[in-house]
């Protein structure tokens, strides 16, 4: 315990952040390490252009969708508490430890990570998601493919787009207003394990 101590002593607020998001010492110390790396003037804070050097990343389709999650809005820079919070959402659920229900949900709850996916894709934040900004995500996810396989006929056609974001509220829309409240959002989800598809392993 003893050289690990010694070196939390650099990260602020390091045993309240360990309890709010779950992460051990062990792991503080690493993304702290991480966020120095990418904190190239040392400022204590980071700019989303920082996150380019993410390797983890780099071929994320949706990656300015991900690293906009990290910043609140109207936040230019996100400091080390806010970093490892966001990343929270990305822990793995435990499976052993114990709820208290005075205990806000933790960050790597179903729950939370739900709400998090969510907020990826409602970027007005007006809490649904309406058919412009599903189709947005979609056209970022699919055009990375689309660039890749512009000569064949593999093409994925705005028209075909259109069709695939049109199932989806439709499937998902329940209450008939052509958007996606969360609610609808996680019973659209509920078959889909959202643990096992959200646990980014960041920390190796
Ligand atoms: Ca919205
Ligand atoms: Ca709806």
């Amino acid at each position: 315990m003893g050289s690990s101590s010694s070196s939390m002593d650099h990260i602020p607020d390091a045993q309240q952040l360990m309890q709010e998001t779950g992460f051990s010492a062990a792991h503080l110390l690493r993304l702290h390490e991480r966020f120095e790396v990418l904190d190239k003037d040392q400022r204590g804070e980071l700019r989303p252009h920082d996150f380019g050097a993410v390797p983890e990343l780099a071929l994320n389709p949706i990656r300015d969708r991900i690293i906009g999650a990290f910043f609140s809005p109207g936040q230019e820079t996100v400091n080390f508490a806010s970093f490892v919070r966001t990343l929270a959402h990305f822990r793995p659920s435990d499976t052993n430890r114990t709820r208290d229900g005075a205990q806000p949900d933790p960050a790597n709850s179903s729950t939370r990570k739900l709400k998090f996916a969510f907020r990826l894709y409602d970027q007005d934040r007006d809490g649904k998601i309406s058919r412009a900004e599903l189709l947005e995500v979609l056209r970022e996810m699919l055009g990375m493919q689309v660039t890749e396989e512009q000569e064949t006929e593999e093409q994925v056609t705005e028209e075909q787009l259109q069709s695939i974001a049109e199932r989806a509220i439709q499937e998902a829309d329940l209450d008939l207003d052509d958007a996606i409240s969360f609610d609808e959002f996680r019973k659209s989800l509920e078959k889909v394990n959202i643990d096992h598809k959200m646990s980014i392993r960041f920390l190796k």
